[in-house]
Order: C-alpha cells, then sequence, then structure tokens
C-alpha cells in the first residue's frame, strides 16, 4: 500500500514537474520566435528555441522512461555532431535545401509515430476513439506528403531533379482523384482501424501525392514550397501531439504551422503571386533567360562601364544606396561590397542598404548574407523604409539583383511580375548595375532599368566587378 502511495507521488511529481519544463519550454519557444524578427537578436532566438527544444526532447524522454539516460547522451551527441557539421558545411545559397531536407525528416518521423501508436493501439486490441483515428490519419497523410514533397523540392534545388516545371498531361484530374481515394480510405479507417492494408494503402497514395504535388513547380519557386512544406511539418506534428496527448508537441508544431504559412504568404505578397499561382506551377525559370523581346527585334543600346568610371561616379557621391540581389549571393560578394561601403563612409559618403523581401533565394537571404559580412545592422533598410529616399540619393549600386529593381513591375499590367512591390532605384540621380550580362532574372522578364540614360551597366561577375572597383578607389 505504502509503495503504492509512494509510486502514485512520484508519478504526480513526475508529471508535474514534466509540465513545469512544458510551459517554460513553450515561452522560451515564442520569445526565440520573437527574436528572429530582428538580424540584430535572430542569433540568440535561434539559440533560445534549441535549447528549449533540447529541454523539451529531455524531459520527455525521461519522464515517460522512454529511453536509458545512455542512450539519451549518445543520441543527443550523435545528432548534434551531424547537424553541427551540415550546418557548418552548407553554403548559404544551399540553406533551402537545409531546411527541405529537416522538413522531410520532420514530416516522416510524426508520419511513423502516428502509424507507430495506431499499430501499438490495434495490437493492444484497444477501443481506438474516433478522435484518435482522425488525427493519425491526419498525421500520417500530412506527414507522408510532407516527406516526398520535401524530397523533391531538395532534389530540385540541388539540381538531382529537372529544375523545370514538370507539367504531366491531365495532372490536375491525377491528383484531385488521389485526394478523394485518400479521403475515402482515411474515413474507412475511422471505422476500421485495424484494416491494415487499407492504412498502407493510405500511405502509399499521400507519398505519391507529395511526389505530384511539387513535382510542377519551377526549381526557382522552392523557397515558396519550402516554406509552405515547413507548415506542414508543423501541422503534421501538432497532429502526432493530439494523437500522444502531449502538449508540447502540439504547440511547438502549431507554431511551426502557423509560422510557416505566415512566411510562405509573405513570400508570395512580397511576388504579387497568389499561393495557387505558386502550386499550379510552370513559372520562372533556373538561371536567368535571353533577355525577353520580340524575336530580332534590335537591341537596344546599353551605356557599358569599367571599374574607373565607376569609382570616379561614386567618388562624386554624398550618398549611396547598395541594393544587393540573388547575384550577390551566387558571387560571394558580400565582405567585398562591405569593404567598398566602409571606404565610402570613412570619406563621408553617406551609405545604406536596401532589402527587398524576396531578393535572392530565400526569405532574409540578403540579411543574412551582409549580417555574416559583419554590415551593421542599422544600415539595412526594408522596401517601406527606404523607397522613399531614392529620389534623394545620388548613387545607387545594384548588385546582381533583377527583378527586385525592375520598373515594368510598377507599369505593364501584362509584365508576369505587375504589381510585385519593387526598390524605386530608378529615382536615384545616377543608377550602376553589376552583373555578368543582359540575361533577365528568376522571373524572365528584361529590365527597363538597364535602358534608362542614367543608368551604367557594369558587366562581370560581382565579386571580381567590386574587387576591381575597390582597387580603383584606393587609387583616388
Ligand atoms: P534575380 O533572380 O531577378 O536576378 C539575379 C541577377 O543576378 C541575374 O539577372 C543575373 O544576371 C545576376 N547574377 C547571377 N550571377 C551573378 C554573378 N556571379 N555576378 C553578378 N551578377 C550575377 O534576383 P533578385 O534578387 O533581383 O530577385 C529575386 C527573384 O527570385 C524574384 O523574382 C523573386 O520573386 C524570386 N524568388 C525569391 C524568393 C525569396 O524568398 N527570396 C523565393 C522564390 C522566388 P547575369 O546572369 O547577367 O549575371
Amino acid at each position: 500500500m505504502d509503495a503504492f502511495i509512494g509510486a502514485s507521488w512520484d508519478e504526480t511529481l513526475v508529471n508535474n514537474l514534466t509540465t513545469i519544463v512544458y510551459i517554460v519550454a513553450s515561452i522560451v519557444f515564442i520569445l526565440g520566435l520573437k527574436r528572429l524578427a530582428s538580424p540584430a537578436t535572430a542569433r540568440t532566438g535561434n539559440r533560445m528555441a534549441a535549447v528549449a527544444m533540447l529541454m523539451a526532447v529531455l524531459v520527455t524522454l525521461i519522464s515517460r522512461d522512454i529511453l536509458r539516460i545512455e542512450w539519451i547522451i549518445v543520441g543527443v551527441i550523435t545528432g548534434s555532431i551531424i547537424g553541427v557539421a551540415l550546418a557548418r558545411k552548407i553554403q548559404m545559397t544551399a540553406m533551402p535545401q537545409l531546411v527541405a531536407v529537416f522538413n522531410g525528416f520532420g514530416g516522416a518521423a510524426s508520419a511513423l509515430i502516428a502509424a507507430a501508436e495506431l499499430v501499438r493501439l490495434n495490437n493492444a486490441g484497444a477501443d481506438i476513439s474516433v478522435d484518435t483515428s482522425i488525427t493519425v490519419m491526419a498525421s500520417t497523410v500530412i506527414g507522408a506528403v510532407t516527406l516526398t514533397g520535401s524530397f523533391i523540392a531538395f532534389g530540385k534545388l540541388q539540381g538531382l531533379v529537372a529544375t523545370r516545371p514538370v507539367m504531366l498531361p491531365v495532372r490536375n484530374y491525377i491528383n484531385a482523384v488521389l485526394v478523394l481515394v485518400a479521403i475515402g480510405l482515411a474515413a474507412w479507417l475511422v471505422i476500421e482501424p485495424d484494416n491494415t492494408a487499407a492504412f498502407a494503402a493510405l500511405i502509399l497514395i499521400a507519398l505519391t501525392l507529395g511526389v505530384l504535388l511539387v513535382i510542377p513547380i519551377g526549381g526557382a519557386d522552392m523557397p515558396v514550397v519550402v516554406a509552405l512544406l515547413n507548415s506542414y511539418s508543423g501541422l503534421a506534428a501538432a497532429a502526432t501531439g493530439f494523437v500522444l496527448q502531449n502538449n508540447m508537441l502540439i504547440i511547438a508544431g502549431s507554431l511551426v504551422g502557423a509560422s510557416g504559412i505566415i512566411l510562405t504568404r509573405i513570400m508570395t505578397r512580397a511576388m504579387n503571386r497568389s499561393l495557387v499561382n505558386v502550386m499550379l506551377g510552370g513559372f520562372g525559370v533556373e538561371g536567368g533567360a535571353p533577355a525577353a523581346g520580340p524575336a530580332g527585334a534590335e537591341q537596344r543600346p546599353v551605356r557599358s562601364v569599367t571599374a574607373e568610371d565607376v569609382a570616379l561616379v561614386l567618388s562624386y557621391a554624398r550618398s549611396v544606396i547598395f541594393v544587393p540581389g540573388y547575384g550577390l549571393a551566387v558571387a560571394q560578394a558580400q565582405h567585398a561590397a562591405r569593404e567598398v561601403a566602409d571606404l565610402l563612409k570613412s570619406r563621408g559618403v553617406s551609405v545604406k542598404y536596401a532589402i527587398h523581401p524576396v531578393a535572392g533565394r530565400m526569405p532574409g537571404h540578403m540579411n543574412v548574407l551582409l549580417a555574416e559580412a559583419n554590415v551593421p545592422y542599422d544600415e539595412l533598410k526594408d522596401l517601406d523604409e527606404i523607397n522613399s529616399e531614392f529620389d534623394r540619393t545620388d548613387v545607387a549600386v545594384v548588385i546582381g539583383a533583377n527583378d527586385v529593381v525592375n520598373p515594368i513591375a510598377r507599369t505593364d499590367p501584362n509584365s508576369p511580375i505587375y504589381g510585385m512591390p519593387i526598390l524605386n532605384v530608378d529615382k536615384a540621380v545616377a543608377v550602376i548595375v553589376l552583373k555578368r550580362s543582359m540575361a533577365s532574372g528568376f522571373a524572365g522578364v528584361d529590365n527597363e532599368l538597364f535602358y534608362l540614360e542614367k543608368t551604367m551597366m557594369f558587366f562581370g561577375d560581382a565579386r571580381q566587378s567590386i574587387e576591381n572597383l575597390l582597387r580603383e578607389l584606393k587609387e583616388l
């Protein structure tokens, strides 16, 4: 009797302590997420969320007596070594791939846990309630779609799968039929949860759907898809939380689900496209395309300049705005750009950086690159903050950006990027554009900015060009 009372008291204590750790971890998660909103606090925010996750994982494993402490330590060390090695090795331009893989594994974990719980309940002969069956089905289906969808996204970003949109004929009908069959099977399984064949078929259909939904989307749209799949992985985790009745998993999953969908929304809005438009696929060209224009149209003249010319223009400027884009990331020109900025500042020039929300190939791409090059945060200005300043600026220096500075987005309703908010660099007194050729950017649209009288084209690899410019500037 004493032993029984002792055991239940211990159990209550463990449960209460677990709940307290879960509440603390949830609060730290939310505070960490909040800190991700600014480059100045993002690093600590990331660390806070990682510590909260570690707390949650450890307390779950220990309190539920799932694993012996030695195994937990081995798992934590192995996982940390793999995580640190991957994160250190990966290039900034390859970050969307890494996130895609993480999402895929997250979805797989949720699906496996939910499926294992269903098998366990069936083997125990338990009477499975309708809400448990529904959450098991939700978690398995969303998790499986996330797994294959994320790996196709990874393959496209890595160039292992065709990056162009693969538009199967009647694909929308195939998808609709598969969704209907999946709903039918899930409903059947709610009534008859121990039907293994139906469950296996449901998983197979979900895995196929993941492939079919992502394959028609072009490689360059993958970051939006990755953000959406990130949201799915959160939803799958939250559903698994309901299956296991684990509040921590429900909270963490919901946070991921909500932030993923908000991020998706921010990205599509900054491109002035709807999510449906992205998901239907077929948009964009990977790696740029020759400037559009009627076939055989005569080449319009542009003003091509040298590093020496650019140095001279900058030496007369009192205010300069740098506008980084995808090309800066590809060329890894951020350090050289910061050196030019430092030199100009030391000569009394006002320097700022204009950051478009979808410059580059993932949200926050430019902020991260410039932060890595030690550009002060207060010099990074958002689109809304900086746009009114261009007409008071002597020189706008566009480094490997194209679509995000294309004035056609303001003027031509027939353009695919019409309505996309852009940085108004064409309003600056003079514009210098660094890129290698006249090729278009991601959207495949010719850029009117390049043909303006005030625009100087400084052709070459961005890093090489900026290093040459730096040399010329130092000589002045
Ligand atoms: P763009 O893709 O429009 O243009 C990049 C330019 O960089 C190209 O025109 C290319 O010209 C140039 N470039 C490439 N390599 C180099 C190099 N080594 N040195 C110098 N220049 C180089 O980039 P933006 O940043 O302006 O726009 C981003 C685009 O991506 C938008 O259309 C956006 O909608 C889309 N997008 C963004 C997402 C995000 O989250 N950020 C997500 C999905 C899509 P050239 O070949 O002549 O050198």
